[in-house]
């Protein structure tokens, strides 16, 4: 079972980042209002993420690391829903199988939490927990009895870069949640809780750049929306790692957004740019499938020609505005 839950990590952690995703989106589900992600030396030597959910009592912090185990299929459509999107309850015990492990966990009003140490899929220690109400996961040493993969990872400032990237897009998908991000011992990132997502942009991207942003104002075709905020020339990269795309509130990447983004700018200057954008798309949920490799959120859409059209006429008609 150990060597079955490394396979399965295999699929699920690919990298710090993938960790990282997994434990964010946990902590997210918890219900927490306050989310503190630290890594030490990309991801590698250490990652911890720190919540003020609803915590687990000592039975399910157990379970939490039994292979299947999820506490989040309650309905028949939670059953489908896993179905299309698969690995429910793979996370932790996939992330505990190939690190020194440790979940410290209390919920609210219990007057005593749980600690559990798991050492490459076996369980070390289970002890009382004294700290806030919440949960608090660490990984340590990744990979560390599987040098196969270790061998893998990148450059700890390449790990890093994943890890920023995305926690960035858990911090846009999420501004009414305060997030911060501490990298080897310093804060690289620290959001206060927000209801305008521009104010979250900005905290990420800076006063100066986030000034410059050009408004998306939502639009509609064929029952797709679209806005956000998108760069105008000067705010590019050469690469895709500042376009962020949001499905019904996920981060999700599509062959038919980047050629909608592609035409959306093609028609101003910044032809052949890469312009930072945050764009949040709206539509029903039966019009796309997505693929059920968990590393990725690659989406199909039953029409991908409506959303290239979409994305491309909103961002053209917000550069054309922000023209006049
Ligand atoms: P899944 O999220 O698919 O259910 P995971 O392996 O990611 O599977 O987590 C297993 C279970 O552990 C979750 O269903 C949840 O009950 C519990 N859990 C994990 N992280 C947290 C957290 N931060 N706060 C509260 N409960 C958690
Ligand atoms: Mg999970």
């Amino acid at each position: 079972d150990a060597l079955a839950s490394q396979v399965a990590a295999g699929e699920v952690v690919e990298r710090p980042a993938a960790v990282i995703r997994e434990l964010v989106e946990n902590s997210l589900d918890a219900g927490s209002t306050h989310i503190t992600v630290e890594v030490q030396r990309g991801g590698t030597a250490m990652i911890r993420v720190v919540d003020d959910g609803c915590g687990m009592n000592r039975e399910d912090a157990l379970l939490s690391i039994e292979r299947h185990a999820t506490s989040k299929i309650r309905t028949k459509e939670d059953l489908a829903a896993i179905l299309t999107f698969g690995f429910r309850g793979e996370a932790l015990p996939s992330i505990a199988s190939v690190t020194r492990f440790r979940i410290a966990t209390r919920e609210k009003e219990a007057l005593s939490g749980t600690e559990v140490e798991i050492n490459g899929g076996k369980l070390s220690a289970v002890k009382d927990y004294g700290g806030a109400a919440g949960t608090l996961i660490e990984a340590r040493s990744l990979f560390f009895n599987v040098p196969a993969r270790r061998k893998f990872l990148r450059t700890e400032a390449t790990e890093y870069s994943h890890i920023e990237q995305q926690f960035i897009v858990h911090a846009m998908a999420h501004p009414e949640v305060t997030f911060t991000l501490i990298r080897d011992g310093s804060v690289a990132f620290h959001l206060p809780a927000t209801k305008d997502a521009l104010d979250r942009v900005r905290g990420l991207v800076g006063d100066q750049l986030a000034s410059r942003l050009i408004k998306v104002e939502p639009t509609e075709h064929k029952g797709i929306r679209v806005w956000g905020y998108i760069g105008g020339p000067g705010l590019s990269r050469s690469n895709r790692q500042q376009q962020i795309t949001f499905l019904n509130g996920r981060p999700i990447e599509s062959s038919s957004i980047n050629y909608g983004l592609r035409e959306g700018f093609h028609t101003s200057l910044m032809k052949g740019q890469h312009p930072v954008t945050v764009l949040f798309i709206e539509m029903d949920a039966e019009g796309y499938d997505i693929n059920v490799h968990p590393a990725k959120r690659e989406v199909r859409f039953h029409d991908g020609f409506a959303v290239r059209d979409a994305l491309a006429k909103a961002v053209s008609r917000a550069l054309e505005a922000a023209n006049k």
